[in-house]
């Protein structure tokens, strides 16, 4: 008797090696590899553009590894997976969790109908180092601070064994499908505005491996400091593969701390697993608080007094703010689908703080444009930003983009993403609307025609700030 096939669906998990739902899928036959996007329950957070793209490249790779058998729809999987499974004869389902809270959602409510018509139902954690409910308080309560949560999760002991396996070779069930799959998914953009992602990245478990062993080999040496520097090579780029679940964070993790052992330089690959675990921190804290994408964690925030401005939140997306390191950073945004840490935090600063707009919609065009946009990390980070969030910067941390810039030599970064400014020199190029004319006319920058004067001065834009902040404490006195 031929074994019944099983459905391995694959969501954020898209890789053969340590998937611990695939291994567990194809040691009960043969199975039939499927992907559905949902743009159905995901509202309001279907897949930004950015993503998009990232997805139809990683869908490619999967397929190309799965022999062009991975079978990919588009609808609610709701109404398609017990659809797929009278239509095949399976009996048994298998998939790795997810924890953003409209996904949650629908996964409870497709295993709980899958079980109701016999069906089985396995799931199994391969994305995060140590899921929500394994990290919590001793009274059993969610962390809300980073350190301790940082603290138990080590002291506990992360589980790798369990996630880590060599690659599935899984024996799939003959299907016939059509060539054009991928493209009747539509996820490109019909404006090529993403023809450098390739410069930077490889969508694909192959792609994530590269990456990996190439911080591994020379960013990671100086991570602890190099990693404020936007300028160096020392962080990994990882994250969107990390998103999109080419690579197990638990591999990550383990070989960097081991090579960190190896090498000797544990405090850097310390630090760098300190990281992997703020990820973590973001997905418990949106576990157990989801309305954290629209709402202030921190209530006392929710009068705070927005001034919204249609040029103002445009000259920040398009990079034309006056204040070359922000303007630097969003067009990294812009032209590459990611912007470096540092500078992540910089123009959000900016935005929220300098700009008065509020942070709902600094998170949005991030949600659009990068191609790490994770709901969890987003989110969290925005909120840290804006002083609202658990663990957050204090509001009135205001970064400024000038001593940022200097403090962190971000002169060759401004010159890759600025070039009107390139031929300025290092003493210049952070605020070229105080340099003297002659300098500026030997660089050919011309303010107000080639390269904005700043939309705001940094010091009556600090004032207001902190006058809206005082404002809404005195309110919430009242
Ligand atoms: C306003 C703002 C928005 C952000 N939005 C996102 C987002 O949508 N998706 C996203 O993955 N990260 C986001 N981050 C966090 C951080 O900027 C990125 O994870 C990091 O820049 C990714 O680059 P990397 O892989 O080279 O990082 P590395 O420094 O090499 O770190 C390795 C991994 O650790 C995790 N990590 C590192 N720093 C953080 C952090 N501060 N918080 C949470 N996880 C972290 C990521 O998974 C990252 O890939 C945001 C930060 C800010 C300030």
């Amino acid at each position: 008797m031929t074994a019944q096939p099983s459905l391995m669906w694959f969501r954020q998990d898209l890789r053969l090696r340590d998937n611990p739902a695939l291994t567990a899928a194809a040691t009960s036959g043969p199975i039939l590899p499927v992907y559905i996007l949902d743009d159905t329950n995901s509202a309001p957070w279907q897949l930004g553009a950015a993503s998009r793209w990232w997805l139809h490249h990683s869908l490619s790779a999967l397929d190309k590894q799965l022999e062009n058998r991975l079978m990919v729809l588009q609808g609610d999987p709701l109404e398609i997976i017990p659809a797929l499974a009278a239509k095949f004869g399976i009996r048994k389902i298998f998939w790795n969790r997810c924890y953003e809270p409209w996904r949650s959602k629908r996964d409870i409510r497709l295993k709980r109908a899958l079980k109701e018509t016999g069906l089985s139902v396995t799931s199994s954690n391969a994305s995060l180092l140590v899921e929500p409910w394994l990290n919590l308080k001793d009274d059993g309560t969610p962390y809300k601070v980073f350190t301790p949560f940082y603290r138990r999760a080590m002291s506990k002991g992360i589980d790798l064994a369990s996630v880590l396996s060599a690659a599935s070779n899984p024996k799939l069930i003959p299907a016939d499908l059509p060539a054009d799959k991928l493209d009747a998914l539509g996820l490109l953009s019909e404006v090529n505005w993403h023809s450098s992602f390739f410069e930077s990245f490889t969508p694909g478990e192959a792609g994530a491996d590269k990456k990996l062993a190439c911080f591994l080999e020379n960013g990671i040496s100086n991570y602890k400091q190099g990693r404020d520097f936007p300028g160096l090579e020392s962080v990994s780029r990882l994250s969107p593969h990390i998103h999109f679940g080419e690579i197990a964070p638990h591999r990550i993790y383990k070989e960097s701390l081991e090579l960190g052992e190896l090498r000797g330089i544990e405090s850097e690959s310390d630090h760098f697993g300190r990281e992997l675990i703020w990820r973590e921190f973001s997905y418990s804290l949106l576990h157990y608080f989801p309305s954290l994408t629209e709402s202030n964690m921190n209530r006392s925030f929710d009068g705070f007094p927005w001034q919204r401005d249609e040029p103002l939140l445009r000259a920040w997306q398009t990079g034309q703010t006056g204040y070359p390191l922000v303007d630097a950073g969003m067009r990294q945004l812009w032209q590459t689908g990611y912007m470096h840490n540092r500078v992540r935090m910089v123009v959000g600063s900016f935005l929220v703080k300098n700009l008065l707009q509020d942070w709902r919609e600094g998170a949005r065009w991030f949600w659009d444009c990068l191609l790490d946009a994770d709901l969890a990390n987003n989110t969290a980070s925005w909120q840290w930003v804006a002083g609202c969030g658990a663990d957050a910067a204090p509001y009135f941390r205001i970064f400024n983009p000038i001593s940022q810039s200097e403090k962190f030599k971000t002169a060759r970064y401004i010159r890759q993403f600025v070039p009107e400014l390139a031929q300025l020199d290092d003493k210049h190029i952070y605020e070229p609307d105080v340099a003297p004319e002659s300098k500026l006319t030997a660089a050919g920058v011309k303010l107000d025609e080639n390269y904005p004067k700043p939309i705001v001065g940094l010091k009556t834009s600090r004032e207001k700030a902190l006058g809206a902040y005082q404002q809404l404490k005195a309110r919430n006195r009242a």
